[in-house]
């Protein structure tokens, strides 16, 4: 295995509406659609499109969408051996609205994701010792993610921790054992409590976490591309300009696309422009995954 992803599987309930109703309030929204998400299955599917072999940790619950997310996952290439099915439990769902600026307003219920336990991190360890890079996000309890930091130090795996959604509980030290560490811009605001209004504010803010011992920086900025901060260095990749559609996921496109490259020739700018341009692909279509481009689309895309 490349790839070892360690998080959450989400179905998401997307509704396209025109506005959001006032409370007490009941509109009619133009459409809806059913959907497989969750950050740490959309980056699986993302890598695993783009031909990285990926295995994923996660939990399911016993619900009527535990075995079509299992299906989906096994559908994009991804290694679902350590998929864990709980009873008695929902599985991960979250309500998405888009509206008709393409802005997304996302809910979580975690479910079953709240089940994935240190345990699992060490049921899962022959499979994960073999990995190269692992991938965490914070839909899963923090004491797991901890663990899978854990392992991966001892088994010198490298790690990608992506702080979504911000948990200001977060252990930076944790994030400091992390080879990248990759929020978005409201990210970086609620972990360091400072304003990302500016690209100057957003640089102030990053830099008081490299101050603590972060290694690698990478913080996404939306239609403006991405910053990767490291030492003294920083580097803007611009994003291309496209028509977006909806940009739900695309964050998590882009850290698929990362790992993916990264893997590959441990080049991080030029994973970072790939995987930038793999995200400003994903907002072209509807949805999380499904706007995802598999190796060939994507080649088409960018040639
Ligand atoms: P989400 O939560 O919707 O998954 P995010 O907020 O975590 O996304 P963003 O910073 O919005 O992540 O976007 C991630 C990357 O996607 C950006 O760094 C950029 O490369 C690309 N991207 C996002 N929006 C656009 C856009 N409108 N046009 C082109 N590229 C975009």
């Amino acid at each position: 295995m490349d790839i070892a992803v360690i998080g959450s599987n989400m179905v998401d309930l997307i509704t396209y509406i025109d506005r959001m109703p006032n409370a007490g309030e009941t509109l009619e929204a133009p459409a809806f659609e059913i959907g497989c998400g969750g950050k740490g299955a959309n980056q699986a599917v993302a890598a695993a499109k783009l031909g990285a072999s990926v295995m994923m940790v996660t939990c399911v619950g016993d619900d009527v969408f535990a075995d079509n997310t299992v299906r989906n996952l096994q559908q994009a290439g991804v290694d679902t051996r350590h998929v864990k099915k709980v009873t008695g439990v929902s599985s991960g769902v979250a309500p998405i609205f888009v509206d008709s600026a393409s802005q997304n307003r996302i809910l979580i219920v975690k479910g079953a994701n709240d089940r994935l336990l240190p345990a699992d991190i060490e049921r899962a360890a022959p499979a994960l010792q073999a990995c190269r890079l692992m991938i965490l996000q914070l839909e899963i309890p923090l004491e797991t993610v901890y663990a899978a930091i854990d392992f991966a130090r001892r088994q010198r795996i490298a790690v990608i921790l992506n702080p979504a959604p911000a948990s200001r509980e977060l252990d930076i030290a944790y994030a400091c054992q992390c080879d990248f560490f990759i929020p978005n811009e409201t990210e970086l605001e609620i972990l360091t409590g400072m304003p990302v209004d500016s690209e100057e504010n957003i640089l102030r803010a990053g830099r008081t976490l490299l101050e603590k011992g972060l290694r690698n920086l990478i913080v996404t900025l939306g239609q403006r591309g991405a910053l990767w901060l490291t030492g003294d260095r920083v580097e803007h990749v611009a994003s291309l300009p496209v028509k977006a559609v909806d940009t739900s996921g695309a964050g998590d496109a882009f850290i698929g696309c990362f790992a993916h490259e990264y893997v590959r020739h441990g080049e991080v700018l030029q994973a970072m422009r790939q995987a930038s341009a793999y995200a400003a692909y994903s907002v072209t279509g509807k949805g999380t995954q499904r706007s995802y481009p598999d190796a060939s689309q994507f080649l088409d895309f960018i040639t």
